[in-house]
Protein backbone atom coordinates (compact mmCIF):
# COMPACT_ATOMS: atom_id res chain seq x y z
CA UNK A 1 0.00 0.00 0.00
CA UNK A 2 2.57 2.26 0.94
CA UNK A 3 3.96 1.99 -2.59
CA UNK A 4 0.96 4.11 -4.03
CA UNK A 5 -0.72 6.55 -1.83
CA UNK A 6 -4.49 7.77 -2.73
CA UNK A 7 -4.28 11.03 -2.81
CA UNK A 8 -7.15 13.38 -2.19
CA UNK A 9 -6.62 17.26 -3.68
CA UNK A 10 -8.64 19.89 -2.31
CA UNK A 11 -8.47 23.54 -2.17
CA UNK A 12 -4.94 24.58 0.64
CA UNK A 13 -6.06 27.00 3.17
CA UNK A 14 -3.70 26.99 5.83
CA UNK A 15 -0.28 25.83 5.05
CA UNK A 16 1.50 22.73 7.66
CA UNK A 17 1.86 19.13 6.94
CA UNK A 18 0.62 16.69 9.57
CA UNK A 19 0.28 13.10 9.99
CA UNK A 20 -2.15 11.69 12.61
CA UNK A 21 -5.29 8.99 12.40
CA UNK A 22 -8.51 10.71 10.49
CA UNK A 23 -11.93 11.57 12.29
CA UNK A 24 -14.86 12.06 10.62
CA UNK A 25 -17.37 14.72 12.53
CA UNK A 26 -20.58 13.45 10.49
CA UNK A 27 -23.82 15.46 10.57
CA UNK A 28 -26.73 13.08 12.19
CA UNK A 29 -29.03 11.72 10.20
CA UNK A 30 -32.29 13.80 9.38
CA UNK A 31 -35.86 12.07 11.15
CA UNK A 32 -38.53 11.52 8.38
CA UNK A 33 -39.76 14.18 6.85
CA UNK A 34 -43.14 12.70 7.00
CA UNK A 35 -45.50 12.07 9.94
CA UNK A 36 -48.53 11.91 10.96
CA UNK A 37 -50.50 15.27 11.87
CA UNK A 38 -50.64 16.30 15.61
CA UNK A 39 -54.47 16.09 16.69
CA UNK A 40 -55.41 20.16 17.49
CA UNK A 41 -55.35 20.08 20.99
CA UNK A 42 -51.65 18.85 21.33
CA UNK A 43 -50.33 21.46 19.17
CA UNK A 44 -49.91 24.59 21.39
CA UNK A 45 -47.65 22.65 23.50
CA UNK A 46 -46.02 21.67 20.60
CA UNK A 47 -44.79 25.30 19.93
CA UNK A 48 -44.01 25.69 23.39
CA UNK A 49 -41.90 22.24 23.85
CA UNK A 50 -40.04 24.11 19.91
CA UNK A 51 -39.72 27.26 21.45
CA UNK A 52 -37.80 25.84 24.59
CA UNK A 53 -35.70 23.69 22.86
CA UNK A 54 -34.37 26.87 20.58
CA UNK A 55 -33.86 28.73 23.80
CA UNK A 56 -32.15 25.71 25.36
CA UNK A 57 -30.27 25.95 21.68
CA UNK A 58 -28.99 29.62 21.72
CA UNK A 59 -28.31 29.51 25.95
CA UNK A 60 -26.00 26.72 25.11
CA UNK A 61 -24.03 28.59 22.07
CA UNK A 62 -24.44 31.96 24.20
CA UNK A 63 -22.66 30.35 27.01
CA UNK A 64 -19.30 28.81 24.58
CA UNK A 65 -19.48 32.52 23.29
CA UNK A 66 -18.99 33.81 26.79
CA UNK A 67 -15.89 31.84 26.90
CA UNK A 68 -14.39 32.53 23.79
CA UNK A 69 -12.55 35.19 22.23
CA UNK A 70 -11.97 36.79 18.83
CA UNK A 71 -13.69 35.40 15.40
CA UNK A 72 -14.64 32.07 17.34
CA UNK A 73 -16.95 34.52 20.01
CA UNK A 74 -18.68 36.35 17.09
CA UNK A 75 -18.88 33.41 14.96
CA UNK A 76 -21.29 31.57 18.21
CA UNK A 77 -22.83 34.77 18.96
CA UNK A 78 -23.87 34.21 15.29
CA UNK A 79 -25.25 31.02 14.98
CA UNK A 80 -26.79 31.91 18.95
CA UNK A 81 -28.85 34.33 17.07
CA UNK A 82 -29.96 32.47 14.37
CA UNK A 83 -31.72 30.03 17.07
CA UNK A 84 -33.85 32.72 18.19
CA UNK A 85 -34.28 34.26 14.88
CA UNK A 86 -38.39 35.24 14.67
CA UNK A 87 -39.27 35.14 11.37
CA UNK A 88 -37.78 31.25 11.20
CA UNK A 89 -39.48 30.31 14.76
CA UNK A 90 -42.65 32.24 13.30
CA UNK A 91 -42.35 29.41 10.64
CA UNK A 92 -41.80 26.60 12.31
CA UNK A 93 -44.83 27.45 15.20
CA UNK A 94 -47.35 27.96 11.79
CA UNK A 95 -46.45 24.78 10.53
CA UNK A 96 -47.05 23.07 13.99
CA UNK A 97 -50.39 24.89 14.16
CA UNK A 98 -51.45 22.91 10.91
CA UNK A 99 -50.58 19.57 11.96
CA UNK A 100 -47.02 18.82 11.56
CA UNK A 101 -44.66 17.70 14.75
CA UNK A 102 -42.52 20.23 15.47
CA UNK A 103 -39.34 17.87 13.86
CA UNK A 104 -40.83 17.83 10.45
CA UNK A 105 -41.89 21.46 11.15
CA UNK A 106 -38.42 22.23 11.84
CA UNK A 107 -37.05 20.44 9.22
CA UNK A 108 -39.69 21.95 6.47
CA UNK A 109 -39.16 25.55 7.81
CA UNK A 110 -35.08 25.54 7.54
CA UNK A 111 -35.40 23.70 4.06
CA UNK A 112 -37.03 27.05 3.04
CA UNK A 113 -34.69 29.49 4.30
CA UNK A 114 -31.70 27.39 3.28
CA UNK A 115 -32.87 27.74 -0.54
CA UNK A 116 -33.72 31.26 0.00
CA UNK A 117 -30.13 31.64 1.37
CA UNK A 118 -28.37 29.62 -1.79
CA UNK A 119 -30.80 32.00 -3.91
CA UNK A 120 -29.15 35.22 -2.46
CA UNK A 121 -25.44 33.35 -3.24
CA UNK A 122 -22.78 34.86 -2.26
CA UNK A 123 -21.97 35.33 1.73
CA UNK A 124 -25.57 34.25 2.56
CA UNK A 125 -25.16 31.24 0.71
CA UNK A 126 -22.05 30.69 3.18
CA UNK A 127 -24.46 31.30 5.55
CA UNK A 128 -26.35 27.86 5.29
CA UNK A 129 -24.13 26.07 7.31
CA UNK A 130 -25.36 28.07 10.35
CA UNK A 131 -28.97 27.32 9.45
CA UNK A 132 -27.94 23.56 8.90
CA UNK A 133 -26.19 23.64 12.59
CA UNK A 134 -29.13 25.47 14.27
CA UNK A 135 -31.47 22.80 12.51
CA UNK A 136 -29.43 19.77 13.72
CA UNK A 137 -29.16 20.99 17.64
CA UNK A 138 -32.69 21.90 17.57
CA UNK A 139 -33.99 18.73 16.33
CA UNK A 140 -31.53 16.78 19.06
CA UNK A 141 -33.20 18.74 21.94
CA UNK A 142 -36.82 17.88 20.35
CA UNK A 143 -35.35 13.77 20.47
CA UNK A 144 -33.99 14.21 23.83
CA UNK A 145 -30.65 12.89 22.83
CA UNK A 146 -27.14 14.93 22.51
CA UNK A 147 -26.59 18.24 20.52
CA UNK A 148 -24.77 17.11 17.54
CA UNK A 149 -20.90 18.06 17.10
CA UNK A 150 -17.15 17.19 16.65
CA UNK A 151 -15.67 14.32 18.22
CA UNK A 152 -13.84 14.96 21.39
CA UNK A 153 -10.13 14.01 21.03
CA UNK A 154 -7.67 12.71 23.20
CA UNK A 155 -5.10 12.58 21.13
CA UNK A 156 -3.95 14.18 17.71
CA UNK A 157 -6.26 13.70 14.67
CA UNK A 158 -6.73 14.67 11.40
CA UNK A 159 -10.64 16.07 11.76
CA UNK A 160 -12.45 15.38 8.11
CA UNK A 161 -16.39 16.71 7.86
CA UNK A 162 -18.40 17.24 4.98
CA UNK A 163 -18.73 20.77 5.94
CA UNK A 164 -17.83 21.75 9.77
CA UNK A 165 -20.26 24.08 11.15
CA UNK A 166 -19.31 27.95 12.18
CA UNK A 167 -20.29 26.80 16.03
CA UNK A 168 -18.08 23.16 15.48
CA UNK A 169 -14.93 25.09 14.55
CA UNK A 170 -15.34 27.48 17.21
CA UNK A 171 -14.62 24.76 19.38
CA UNK A 172 -11.33 23.60 18.22
CA UNK A 173 -8.27 22.57 19.89
CA UNK A 174 -4.77 22.80 17.68
CA UNK A 175 -3.22 20.73 19.84
CA UNK A 176 -5.29 17.97 19.39
CA UNK A 177 -7.26 18.30 16.04
CA UNK A 178 -3.39 18.76 14.09
CA UNK A 179 -5.25 19.00 10.29
CA UNK A 180 -9.06 19.76 9.13
CA UNK A 181 -10.16 18.48 5.59
CA UNK A 182 -13.84 19.66 4.30
CA UNK A 183 -15.31 18.26 1.25
CA UNK A 184 -17.23 21.56 0.93
CA UNK A 185 -16.36 25.35 2.14
CA UNK A 186 -14.01 27.76 0.36
CA UNK A 187 -11.23 29.69 1.09
CA UNK A 188 -13.67 32.53 2.85
CA UNK A 189 -16.00 30.04 4.60
CA UNK A 190 -15.76 30.03 8.59
CA UNK A 191 -13.85 27.01 8.52
CA UNK A 192 -10.78 28.56 6.82
CA UNK A 193 -11.13 31.74 8.80
CA UNK A 194 -11.14 29.37 12.02
CA UNK A 195 -8.66 27.19 10.92
CA UNK A 196 -6.26 30.25 10.34
CA UNK A 197 -7.06 31.88 13.13
CA UNK A 198 -6.16 29.06 15.25
CA UNK A 199 -3.15 28.09 12.59
CA UNK A 200 -4.24 24.47 11.91
CA UNK A 201 -3.82 23.34 8.71
CA UNK A 202 -6.65 22.73 6.41
CA UNK A 203 -7.44 21.78 3.09
CA UNK A 204 -11.18 22.76 2.12
CA UNK A 205 -13.19 21.25 -1.18
CA UNK A 206 -11.73 18.06 -1.14
CA UNK A 207 -14.28 16.24 -2.95
CA UNK A 208 -13.01 12.84 -2.69
CA UNK A 209 -12.76 12.55 1.26
CA UNK A 210 -15.24 9.98 1.39
CA UNK A 211 -12.77 7.20 0.16
CA UNK A 212 -10.84 7.83 3.68
CA UNK A 213 -12.43 6.04 6.71
CA UNK A 214 -12.12 6.80 10.51
CA UNK A 215 -8.89 5.51 11.63
CA UNK A 216 -6.87 6.16 8.18
CA UNK A 217 -3.44 7.29 8.85
CA UNK A 218 -3.35 10.39 6.75
CA UNK A 219 -0.67 12.85 5.47
CA UNK A 220 -2.34 16.21 5.21
CA UNK A 221 -0.63 19.12 3.26
CA UNK A 222 -2.49 22.63 3.79
CA UNK A 223 0.28 23.76 1.63
CA UNK A 224 -0.44 21.90 -1.58
CA UNK A 225 -3.94 21.03 -0.45
CA UNK A 226 -3.19 17.35 -0.86
CA UNK A 227 -4.16 14.66 1.98
CA UNK A 228 -2.68 11.45 1.37
CA UNK A 229 -3.48 7.85 2.41
CA UNK A 230 -0.89 4.96 2.55
CA UNK A 231 2.10 7.21 2.92
CA UNK A 232 5.28 5.50 4.18
CA UNK A 233 5.15 6.15 7.79
CA UNK A 234 9.29 7.21 7.81
CA UNK A 235 8.42 9.72 5.16
CA UNK A 236 5.08 11.14 6.30
CA UNK A 237 7.31 11.55 9.79
CA UNK A 238 9.97 13.31 7.50
CA UNK A 239 7.45 15.79 5.64
CA UNK A 240 6.31 16.58 9.46
CA UNK A 241 9.74 17.12 10.52
CA UNK A 242 10.91 19.37 7.30
CA UNK A 243 7.44 21.51 7.69
CA UNK A 244 8.23 22.31 11.21
CA UNK A 245 11.47 23.43 10.40
CA UNK A 246 9.44 25.85 7.96
CA UNK A 247 8.00 26.82 10.84
CA UNK A 248 10.65 27.59 13.05
CA UNK A 249 12.47 29.54 9.93
CA UNK A 250 9.25 31.91 10.24
CA UNK A 251 9.30 32.72 13.80
CA UNK A 252 12.60 33.09 13.78
CA UNK A 253 12.27 35.38 10.29
CA UNK A 254 13.27 39.47 10.83
CA UNK A 255 12.41 42.12 8.27
CA UNK A 256 12.84 43.64 5.71
CA UNK A 257 12.45 40.91 3.16
CA UNK A 258 15.44 40.22 0.53
CA UNK A 259 16.05 37.14 -1.74
CA UNK A 260 18.99 35.02 -0.72
CA UNK A 261 21.11 37.07 -3.50
CA UNK A 262 19.80 40.33 -1.46
CA UNK A 263 16.97 41.73 -3.52
CA UNK A 264 15.09 43.63 -1.87
CA UNK A 265 11.38 42.96 -2.07
CA UNK A 266 8.69 45.59 -0.41
CA UNK A 267 6.14 43.49 2.07
CA UNK A 268 2.85 45.47 2.61
CA UNK A 269 -0.28 45.00 5.09
CA UNK A 270 -4.13 44.76 3.62
CA UNK A 271 -6.05 46.42 6.57
CA UNK A 272 -9.32 48.22 7.03
CA UNK A 273 -9.02 50.74 9.81
CA UNK A 274 -6.90 52.19 12.37
CA UNK A 275 -6.69 49.28 14.62
CA UNK A 276 -5.29 47.16 12.01
CA UNK A 277 -2.99 49.41 10.66
CA UNK A 278 -1.34 50.00 14.16
CA UNK A 279 -0.91 45.80 14.21
CA UNK A 280 0.34 46.14 11.47
CA UNK A 281 2.65 48.60 12.16
CA UNK A 282 4.65 46.13 14.89
CA UNK A 283 5.59 43.74 12.36
CA UNK A 284 7.74 43.72 9.60
CA UNK A 285 5.23 45.52 7.00
CA UNK A 286 7.15 48.54 5.82
CA UNK A 287 3.31 49.80 4.96
CA UNK A 288 0.65 49.42 3.27
CA UNK A 289 -0.60 48.20 0.47
CA UNK A 290 -4.08 47.91 0.50
CA UNK A 291 -6.29 49.94 2.58
CA UNK A 292 -10.10 48.43 1.92
CA UNK A 293 -11.98 51.76 2.72
CA UNK A 294 -15.51 50.07 2.19
CA UNK A 295 -14.89 47.68 4.89
CA UNK A 296 -15.59 50.81 6.86
CA UNK A 297 -18.99 51.60 6.00
CA UNK A 298 -20.78 47.82 5.59
CA UNK A 299 -23.11 48.96 8.24
CA UNK A 300 -23.37 52.67 7.17
CA UNK A 301 -26.73 53.77 5.92
CA UNK A 302 -25.76 57.22 5.14
CA UNK A 303 -22.37 58.36 3.70
CA UNK A 304 -20.40 60.12 6.22
CA UNK A 305 -19.35 63.53 5.87
CA UNK A 306 -16.14 64.61 4.39
CA UNK A 307 -14.81 65.26 8.43
CA UNK A 308 -16.32 61.71 9.33
CA UNK A 309 -14.11 60.47 6.43
CA UNK A 310 -11.07 62.07 7.61
CA UNK A 311 -11.30 61.13 10.94
CA UNK A 312 -11.85 57.70 9.93
CA UNK A 313 -9.10 57.58 7.31
CA UNK A 314 -6.22 59.47 9.15
CA UNK A 315 -5.39 56.51 12.02
CA UNK A 316 -4.25 54.39 9.09
CA UNK A 317 -1.84 56.87 8.18
CA UNK A 318 -0.40 57.99 11.44
CA UNK A 319 -0.29 54.28 12.11
CA UNK A 320 2.49 54.48 9.25
CA UNK A 321 3.85 58.32 9.74
CA UNK A 322 6.67 57.69 7.59
CA UNK A 323 5.72 55.23 5.13
CA UNK A 324 3.94 54.36 2.09
CA UNK A 325 -0.26 53.61 2.69
CA UNK A 326 -2.03 52.71 -0.64
CA UNK A 327 -5.41 53.48 -0.08
CA UNK A 328 -8.51 52.41 -2.23
CA UNK A 329 -11.68 53.91 -2.88
CA UNK A 330 -14.48 52.42 -1.75
CA UNK A 331 -15.36 48.87 -3.56
CA UNK A 332 -18.79 49.15 -2.71
CA UNK A 333 -21.24 46.56 -4.35
CA UNK A 334 -21.07 42.90 -5.10
CA UNK A 335 -19.82 40.83 -1.83
CA UNK A 336 -19.15 44.07 0.13
CA UNK A 337 -22.82 45.98 -0.28
CA UNK A 338 -21.94 49.73 1.29
CA UNK A 339 -25.77 50.93 2.04
CA UNK A 340 -25.24 54.82 0.71
CA UNK A 341 -23.26 53.88 -2.57
CA UNK A 342 -24.66 50.28 -3.79
CA UNK A 343 -27.25 49.83 -6.13
CA UNK A 344 -29.41 46.84 -4.73
CA UNK A 345 -31.15 44.47 -6.53
CA UNK A 346 -28.54 43.55 -9.23
CA UNK A 347 -29.45 40.24 -11.24
CA UNK A 348 -25.31 39.74 -11.16
CA UNK A 349 -23.32 42.04 -8.59
CA UNK A 350 -20.42 40.47 -9.20
CA UNK A 351 -20.45 42.12 -12.93
CA UNK A 352 -22.92 44.84 -12.26
CA UNK A 353 -22.16 48.46 -10.61
CA UNK A 354 -19.41 47.87 -8.46
CA UNK A 355 -16.16 49.65 -7.29
CA UNK A 356 -15.43 52.36 -9.69
CA UNK A 357 -18.57 52.22 -11.37
CA UNK A 358 -20.51 53.37 -8.47
CA UNK A 359 -19.72 56.89 -9.42
CA UNK A 360 -21.53 56.76 -13.06
CA UNK A 361 -24.65 57.28 -10.92
CA UNK A 362 -22.65 59.37 -8.11
CA UNK A 363 -19.50 60.97 -9.25
CA UNK A 364 -19.82 63.24 -6.10
CA UNK A 365 -19.64 60.50 -3.85
CA UNK A 366 -15.99 59.83 -4.96
CA UNK A 367 -14.69 63.55 -5.02
CA UNK A 368 -15.94 64.11 -1.44
CA UNK A 369 -13.86 60.68 -0.72
CA UNK A 370 -10.86 61.97 -2.25
CA UNK A 371 -11.57 64.95 -0.51
CA UNK A 372 -11.71 63.04 2.84
CA UNK A 373 -8.70 61.30 2.19
CA UNK A 374 -6.49 64.21 1.26
CA UNK A 375 -7.45 66.05 4.52
CA UNK A 376 -5.99 62.68 6.49
CA UNK A 377 -3.35 62.80 4.23
CA UNK A 378 -2.18 66.76 5.25
CA UNK A 379 -3.07 65.75 8.96
CA UNK A 380 0.68 63.22 8.44
CA UNK A 381 2.90 64.79 5.86
CA UNK A 382 4.98 62.25 6.32
CA UNK A 383 2.85 59.17 5.33
CA UNK A 384 3.29 58.62 1.70
CA UNK A 385 -0.19 58.41 0.24
CA UNK A 386 -0.95 56.64 -2.80
CA UNK A 387 -4.72 56.24 -3.87
CA UNK A 388 -5.83 53.59 -6.29
CA UNK A 389 -9.64 52.66 -7.82
CA UNK A 390 -11.06 49.30 -7.90
CA UNK A 391 -12.79 47.63 -10.85
CA UNK A 392 -11.08 50.06 -13.44
CA UNK A 393 -11.95 48.28 -16.85
CA UNK A 394 -11.84 51.08 -19.45
CA UNK A 395 -8.52 53.41 -20.88
CA UNK A 396 -10.80 56.75 -19.98
CA UNK A 397 -11.58 56.06 -16.30
CA UNK A 398 -8.62 55.16 -15.24
CA UNK A 399 -7.42 58.81 -16.61
CA UNK A 400 -10.28 60.37 -15.44
CA UNK A 401 -9.65 58.89 -11.86
CA UNK A 402 -6.01 59.35 -11.83
CA UNK A 403 -6.33 63.40 -12.93
CA UNK A 404 -8.57 63.57 -9.61
CA UNK A 405 -6.22 62.43 -7.14
CA UNK A 406 -3.51 63.90 -8.59
CA UNK A 407 -5.30 67.16 -8.32
CA UNK A 408 -4.90 66.85 -4.93
CA UNK A 409 -1.39 66.16 -4.93
CA UNK A 410 -1.45 62.51 -4.23
CA UNK A 411 0.05 59.55 -6.15
CA UNK A 412 -2.59 57.67 -8.42
CA UNK A 413 -3.08 54.23 -9.37
CA UNK A 414 -5.27 51.53 -10.44
CA UNK A 415 -6.34 47.90 -9.26
CA UNK A 416 -5.84 45.42 -11.86
CA UNK A 417 -8.68 43.21 -11.23
CA UNK A 418 -10.06 43.64 -14.66
CA UNK A 419 -8.92 41.31 -17.80
CA UNK A 420 -9.51 44.14 -19.77
CA UNK A 421 -7.07 46.10 -17.80
CA UNK A 422 -4.63 43.55 -17.74
CA UNK A 423 -4.89 43.20 -21.79
CA UNK A 424 -4.28 46.52 -22.80
CA UNK A 425 -1.85 47.20 -19.97
CA UNK A 426 0.53 49.53 -21.39
CA UNK A 427 -2.10 51.71 -22.27
CA UNK A 428 -3.73 52.33 -18.83
CA UNK A 429 0.47 52.39 -17.48
CA UNK A 430 0.28 55.82 -19.85
CA UNK A 431 -2.11 57.23 -17.61
CA UNK A 432 -1.18 55.92 -13.49
CA UNK A 433 1.52 56.06 -11.23
CA UNK A 434 1.15 52.34 -10.16
CA UNK A 435 -0.88 49.98 -10.66
CA UNK A 436 -1.99 46.91 -8.17
CA UNK A 437 -3.20 43.69 -8.95
CA UNK A 438 -6.60 42.24 -7.38
CA UNK A 439 -5.95 38.25 -8.06
CA UNK A 440 -8.78 37.30 -5.97
CA UNK A 441 -11.18 39.61 -8.68
CA UNK A 442 -8.36 38.79 -11.53
CA UNK A 443 -8.95 35.24 -10.85
CA UNK A 444 -12.92 35.34 -10.45
CA UNK A 445 -13.21 37.19 -13.84
CA UNK A 446 -10.77 35.41 -16.01
CA UNK A 447 -12.34 32.11 -15.11
CA UNK A 448 -15.75 33.01 -15.54
CA UNK A 449 -16.12 31.89 -11.71
CA UNK A 450 -17.82 33.08 -8.25
CA UNK A 451 -15.21 33.45 -5.87
CA UNK A 452 -17.45 33.17 -3.35
CA UNK A 453 -18.94 29.57 -4.43
CA UNK A 454 -17.44 26.92 -2.91
CA UNK A 455 -18.32 24.36 -5.77
CA UNK A 456 -16.13 26.35 -7.69
CA UNK A 457 -13.29 26.53 -5.50
CA UNK A 458 -10.64 24.85 -7.84
CA UNK A 459 -11.43 28.19 -10.73
CA UNK A 460 -11.03 30.53 -8.63
CA UNK A 461 -7.65 28.99 -7.14
CA UNK A 462 -4.69 31.76 -7.53
CA UNK A 463 -2.04 29.39 -9.15
CA UNK A 464 -4.89 29.15 -12.40
CA UNK A 465 -2.25 29.69 -14.99
CA UNK A 466 -4.46 31.76 -16.73
CA UNK A 467 -4.61 34.78 -14.34
CA UNK A 468 -0.99 33.82 -13.50
CA UNK A 469 -0.79 34.98 -17.19
CA UNK A 470 -2.00 37.84 -17.63
CA UNK A 471 0.06 39.22 -14.12
CA UNK A 472 3.27 38.13 -15.30
CA UNK A 473 2.44 40.59 -18.35
CA UNK A 474 1.08 43.09 -16.34
CA UNK A 475 4.72 43.07 -13.94
CA UNK A 476 6.70 43.19 -17.43
CA UNK A 477 4.66 46.07 -19.00
CA UNK A 478 5.35 47.78 -15.10
CA UNK A 479 9.12 47.06 -15.42
CA UNK A 480 8.40 48.71 -19.58
CA UNK A 481 7.14 51.42 -18.25
CA UNK A 482 9.33 51.80 -14.95
CA UNK A 483 5.90 52.22 -12.74
CA UNK A 484 5.74 49.89 -9.65
CA UNK A 485 3.34 46.94 -9.90
CA UNK A 486 2.62 45.37 -6.53
CA UNK A 487 -0.04 42.87 -5.59
CA UNK A 488 -2.26 43.16 -3.17
CA UNK A 489 -4.71 39.84 -3.24
CA UNK A 490 -4.23 36.79 -1.50
CA UNK A 491 -2.21 35.23 -3.81
CA UNK A 492 0.35 37.48 -2.22
CA UNK A 493 0.06 35.95 0.91
CA UNK A 494 1.23 32.21 -0.41
CA UNK A 495 4.92 32.49 0.30
CA UNK A 496 5.64 30.04 -2.62
CA UNK A 497 3.17 32.27 -5.05
CA UNK A 498 4.79 35.30 -3.43
CA UNK A 499 7.85 34.45 -4.88
CA UNK A 500 7.00 33.19 -8.30
CA UNK A 501 5.72 36.55 -8.51
CA UNK A 502 8.88 38.13 -7.77
CA UNK A 503 9.80 36.01 -10.76
CA UNK A 504 7.64 37.80 -12.95
CA UNK A 505 8.87 41.31 -11.97
CA UNK A 506 6.07 42.46 -9.55
CA UNK A 507 7.49 44.92 -6.68
CA UNK A 508 5.35 44.61 -3.76
CA UNK A 509 3.59 42.14 -2.25
CA UNK A 510 0.95 43.25 -0.05
CA UNK A 511 -0.92 40.47 2.36
CA UNK A 512 -2.30 40.13 5.57
CA UNK A 513 -0.48 40.95 8.13
CA UNK A 514 0.00 37.65 9.38
CA UNK A 515 0.66 35.94 6.24
CA UNK A 516 4.27 38.41 6.25
CA UNK A 517 6.93 36.46 7.82
CA UNK A 518 5.59 33.05 6.25
CA UNK A 519 6.57 34.69 2.61
CA UNK A 520 9.96 36.59 4.00
CA UNK A 521 11.24 33.49 5.34
CA UNK A 522 10.49 31.79 2.34
CA UNK A 523 12.00 35.03 0.29
CA UNK A 524 15.39 34.54 2.39
CA UNK A 525 16.20 31.33 0.78
CA UNK A 526 15.22 31.70 -2.77
CA UNK A 527 17.48 33.97 -5.11
CA UNK A 528 15.75 35.98 -8.12
CA UNK A 529 17.24 34.13 -10.82
CA UNK A 530 15.51 30.97 -8.78
CA UNK A 531 12.25 32.50 -8.81
CA UNK A 532 12.24 33.88 -12.29
CA UNK A 533 12.64 29.88 -13.65
CA UNK A 534 9.74 29.09 -11.30
CA UNK A 535 7.90 31.40 -13.08
CA UNK A 536 8.40 30.73 -16.03
CA UNK A 537 7.72 26.86 -15.43
CA UNK A 538 4.21 28.29 -13.63
CA UNK A 539 3.61 29.61 -16.55
CA UNK A 540 3.72 26.56 -18.97
CA UNK A 541 1.96 24.64 -16.11
CA UNK A 542 -1.14 23.10 -17.51
CA UNK A 543 -2.92 23.43 -14.41
CA UNK A 544 -2.73 25.10 -11.14
CA UNK A 545 -1.72 21.85 -10.03
CA UNK A 546 1.21 21.53 -11.98
CA UNK A 547 1.95 25.09 -11.47
CA UNK A 548 2.53 24.34 -7.23
CA UNK A 549 4.48 21.21 -8.16
CA UNK A 550 6.90 22.61 -10.33
CA UNK A 551 6.96 25.85 -8.22
CA UNK A 552 7.46 23.55 -5.22
CA UNK A 553 10.55 21.21 -6.84
CA UNK A 554 12.30 24.13 -7.90
CA UNK A 555 12.00 26.94 -4.68
CA UNK A 556 11.48 24.22 -2.37
CA UNK A 557 12.84 20.74 -2.85
CA UNK A 558 15.93 21.66 -4.71
CA UNK A 559 16.94 23.88 -2.43
CA UNK A 560 16.30 21.22 0.34
CA UNK A 561 18.74 18.61 -2.09
CA UNK A 562 21.60 21.18 -1.88
CA UNK A 563 21.45 21.72 1.77
CA UNK A 564 21.92 18.23 2.23
CA UNK A 565 24.39 17.28 -0.20
CA UNK A 566 26.49 20.64 0.75
CA UNK A 567 29.16 18.45 3.93
CA UNK A 568 28.75 20.64 7.67
CA UNK A 569 31.47 21.85 8.97
C1 LIG B 1 -8.71 41.42 -5.06
O1 LIG B 1 -9.71 41.38 -5.78
O2 LIG B 1 -7.75 40.63 -5.15
C2 LIG B 1 -8.60 42.46 -4.01
C3 LIG B 1 -7.50 42.64 -3.34
O3 LIG B 1 -9.75 43.14 -3.74
P1 LIG B 1 -10.93 42.52 -2.83
O4 LIG B 1 -10.50 41.17 -2.35
O5 LIG B 1 -11.16 43.48 -1.73
O6 LIG B 1 -12.05 42.47 -3.82
MG1 LIG C 1 -11.11 43.01 -5.67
Amino acid sequence: MSDSPIVVHGTPVVPGVAYAPAVWARRPELPPLEAPDLPEDAREAEVERFNGCTVAVADGLFARASQATGHAAEVLTVTASLATDRSWKKDVARRIREGKPAIQATIAATEKYIAMFEKAGGLMAERTSDLRDVRDRVLAHLQGIPEPGIPVAHSPVVLLADDLSPADTAGLVPDMYVAIATELGGPTSHTSIIARQLGIPCIVAARQLAQINEGDMVLVDGRHGTLALGVDPVQAEARVAEDEKRRAAIAAWQGPARTADGVPVQLLANVQDGEAARHASTSYAEGVGLFRTELLFLDTAVEPSVEAQTDAYAPVFSAFPASKVVVRTLDAGSDKPVPFATLMQEFNPALGVRGIRTTGHNPDLLIRQLDAIAAAAAREPGTDVWVMAPMISTVPEAEWFAGLVRERGLKAGIMIEVPAAAILIDRFLEHVDFVSIGTNDLTQYTLAADRMSPDLAEYTDPWQPAPLALIASVAAAGLRAGKPVGVCGEAAADSLLAAVLVGMGVTSLSMATSAIPGVGALLETVTLEQCREAAAAVLASRDQGEARLVAREILVLRHAKAEESTPSN
